[in-house]
């Protein structure tokens, strides 16, 4: 089946061809047959697609909304620039696969989508104001373009986290507010901790009930998430994206607090508040230049700047203490796996990580973390040490793509 992956964000759509089917999925060589990205700008809008294998090409191309951007998408993938292999017309897209970030309490795995689907991600719009939104305008958009004869499957960041005990999940608030407002910790970037996990499973040959590990999820955006028995039992991620690990903009955790305190000091709006702790903290709010990894890292090395090194040793610091504290929680874990963009790339920030925790029998191979290249998945911890320590390049489009094949041809999306 060829599926088409699609994550449509605030201001961008990014799009995979992934061809896949049960014997695919079972050798785990399902072909990603092409990807881009279409950053809207109006008449600005950039353009990048590239087919697998071949170079990747990027053009200015006007598009208004994102009607326009999946048709442009559609219109390329079928065009002899891309001439992707078995792609002749858009008949041969047999499904759509969308990202949906929010799926509240109702969805516990990927779903068919149908009206009642869409009226139930439109009602969390609430939930997620910021990344709803354009998840149901994308879905809207493709399943107009496509037509009825296409199936469009929601894949929710939040399935994975629906295991989760209400220890977990129930906040110190008084639990009325649960009741009422459904006011809990929901958790999110559950596809890429459910596909590392996965990964893992298949790299020990062990069965789904063995997998005892925790998955730090750690690019723009940074998560943890305790696993048990292969399922989800605790996530750093709340109620919203914000709370948790210290983030390129975000603050994490964080006194509730200082934000009234803040209001009243700064006379500040509660939008205000909003913007300062999602997008002006964290890495850049602290290093008060960037929120990008690689800078700080880089200006850390170069001028030993105090407060890049402030802001690595905090990201490094909350990582530590999520990590003891899971494993206080879980009763012991087999071991840490490290992903997404800094996760995968980063080996320095891998190293400041372990430091320090041989006291939880967690023993780095440095040479191994130095050696590991990109996009290259394997364990970095010495062979005596109790705890591992793993790099697993994380895949959501792919899985996405498979959940999209399984719930298409009736199956359960949460087998992996
Ligand atoms: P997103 O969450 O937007 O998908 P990514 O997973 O791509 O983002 O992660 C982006 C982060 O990864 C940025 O902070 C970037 O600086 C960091 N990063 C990418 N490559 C490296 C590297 N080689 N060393 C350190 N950080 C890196």
């Amino acid at each position: 089946m060829n599926v088409l992956v699609l994550n449509c964000g605030s201001s961008s759509v990014k799009f995979q061809v992934i061809q896949t089917d049960d014997a695919l999925i079972e050798k785990d060589s399902d072909l990603c047959l092409a990807k881009g990205l279409i950053e809207m700008a109006g008449p600005k809008t950039m353009v990048t697609y590239q087919a697998t294998g071949k170079p990747s090409s990027k053009e200015n191309v006007p598009i208004a909304d994102y009607r326009a951007a999946i048709e442009h998408i559609l219109d390329w993938i079928i065009s002899p620039q891309a001439s992707l292999e078995g792609i002749k017309s858009h008949s041969d897209i047999h499904a759509i696969g969308h990202r949906v970030v929010h799926g509240g309490e109702k969805f516990q795995d990927s779903t068919l989508i149908d009206d009642k689907v869409l009226a139930a991600v439109e009602e969390f719009i609430d939930l997620a104001p910021l990344h709803n939104p354009p998840n149901l305008k994308g879905i809207r958009a493709a399943m107009d373009v496509v037509g009825p004869s296409v199936p469009n499957v929601a894949v929710f960041d939040t399935a994975f986290h629906a295991t989760m005990p209400e220890t977990s999940y129930i906040y110190g608030l008084p639990y009325e507010y649960y009741l009422r407002h459904k006011i809990r910790r929901y958790g999110f970037h559950g596809t890429s901790h459910r596909y590392v996990a996965y990964r893992y499973q298949k790299m020990l040959d062990i069965p789904t009930d063995k997998v005892n590990i925790i998955t730090l999820h750690l690019g723009n955006g940074c998560s943890a998430c305790a696993i048990k028995r292969g399922v989800s039992v605790n996530t750093s991620m709340g109620f919203t994206p914000l709370e948790g690990l210290l983030m390129g903009t975000r603050t994490g955790d964080m006194d509730a607090s200082i934000l009234e305190y803040i209001a009243h000091k700064d006379n500040m709006s509660l939008h205000d508040l909003d913007t300062l702790c999602n997008k002006k903290s964290g890495l850049l709010g602290i290093s008060g230049f960037t929120n990008d990894m690689r800078e700080l890292l880089k200006r850390e090395a170069e001028t030993h700047d105090k407060r890049a090194r402030l802001a690595i040793d905090i990201f490094c610091t909350r990582l530590k203490r999520y990590i003891g504290g899971y494993l206080a929680e879980m009763g012991g874990a087999d071991a840490v796996i490290f992903t997404g963009g800094i996760g995968e790339r980063s080996s320095a920030i891998r190293r400041r990580v372990c430091q320090g925790l041989e006291c939880l029998d967690l023993l780095l191979d440095t040479s191994a973390n130095d050696h590991i290249g990109a996009g290259e998945e394997g364990l970095i911890t010495r062979e005596d040490s109790k705890l591992k320590a793993y790099v697993i390049p994380t895949n959501e489009e792919l899985l996405i793509a498979r959940d999209t094949y399984r719930v298409v041809s009736g199956q359960s999306a949460q087998v992996r």
